[in-house]
């Protein structure tokens, strides 16, 4: 059984409050929420890292999946944000591939 607790979700061990599925991709609400949206959307497959993603197609598919996620929660026209957070240096606490999309107000940079 993986230890990413990322897997653990998409396999259902963990539960989380789901926007959206299909084969490949997941997104759900973040537990910690940074904004007044805050979403996650992750690749089913484990990937450790942005860095570590070897797939062009998939990282493609991810972002039209970010762009759908958006839509979906109501932040598209408003605008929103988009955060991949990269290893250390980029504060990535799991080590699971996935997209925040941070919207619902103004952000300051
Ligand atoms: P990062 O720092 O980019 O790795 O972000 C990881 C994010 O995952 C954080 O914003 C956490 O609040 C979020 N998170 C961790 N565990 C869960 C969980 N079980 N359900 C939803 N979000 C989570």
């Amino acid at each position: 059984m993986s230890a990413c607790i990322f897997c653990k979700i998409v396999a259902g061990e963990i539960p989380c409050k789901k926007i959206d599925e299909d084969d490949d991709f997941l997104a759900f609400h973040d537990i910690h929420p940074k904004a007044p949206v805050h979403a996650l959307v992750i690749p089913k497959q484990h990937v450790d890292t942005f860095a570590d993603a070897d797939d062009p197609a998939m990282l493609g598919r991810l972002m039209d999946r970010v762009r759908r996620v958006a839509e979906k929660l109501g932040v598209a026209d408003a605008g929103y944000r988009v955060v991949i957070n990269v290893r250390d240096g980029g504060g990535q606490e799991v080590y699971h591939l996935h997209a925040h999309i941070l919207g619902g107000k103004r952000l300051p940079f």
